[in-house]
């Protein structure tokens, strides 16, 4: 079965119960007053799809809030096949692109992916090798750089650094955009500089260091 074919990306019930049962996993939860028990939800034929009432706080309520989908009138099917999309490209997608394959208009679509954006952001900055724990560094050669063109030696492929945070398992991997253009020993120099001050006791403090790089004069 294609996976586009899915109930949820057609069925507002079914969009509905695909998200509640990610966003509340242990059953409807009130936002305002944290009740799960005397929490029941409301059929009548006027009754917007996947609403509840609380019968502590007397409210009701729907699992948007407090989500990326509060106060949007999009149908979550809408929204669950805008978040396919922009997941499942391997080069992203632009509102333009959700615009006309959704056929929502183009500043829906451009709401739509900044806040599917916020949803992906990674906000924990987190300190590799806090409190003293081991951090694995590597480095590698991938594709090209944008805008060079291949030749000898290693100076056209895009730089990545990988690091590991052995205590939570944590990967972080950096692009390294240092322009060298020709192998250099500079430059291998200057990697595995990084690498030893990676492995050193405070990583934390090189990530914007290395992310900080010039472009290498030649
Ligand atoms: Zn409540």
């Amino acid at each position: 079965m294609s996976i586009l074919s899915r109930a949820e990306f057609h069925n507002e019930e079914k969009a509905y119960e695909y998200v509640e049962a990610r966003i509340w996993p242990h059953g409807a939860t009130c936002p305002k007053c944290g009740e799960r028990e005397r929490v029941s939800k409301m059929g009548g034929k006027s009754t917007r799809t996947g609403t509840y009432k609380c019968y502590k706080c007397r409210k009701p309520f729907t699992v948007k809030v407090g989500t990326i989908f509060e106060s949007s009138h999009v149908p979550m099917h809408i929204w669950l096949q805008a978040i396919y999309l922009m997941c499942a490209s391997k080069k992203g997608i632009s509102s333009n692109q959700l615009h006309r394959t959704l056929g929502v208009t183009l500043k829906t679509a451009w709401f739509m992916s900044h806040r599917i954006r916020e949803a992906m952001r990674d906000d924990n900055h987190f300190d590799f090798g806090s409190g003293g724990g081991v951090v694995e560094a590597d480095e590698t050669f991938i594709g090209k750089e944008p805008g060079q063109s291949p030749r000898r030696g290693v100076g056209w492929k895009m730089k990545v650094m990988s690091l590991v945070d052995r205590r939570t398992g944590r990967p972080k991997a950096l692009s390294l955009t240092i322009c060298a253009k020709i192998p250099s020993c500079r430059y291998c120099a200057r990697m595995w500089r990084v690498r030893l001050l990676f492995i050193a006791t405070r990583p934390a403090t090189i990530i914007p260091w290395v992310a900080s790089f010039p472009p290498m004069k030649l």
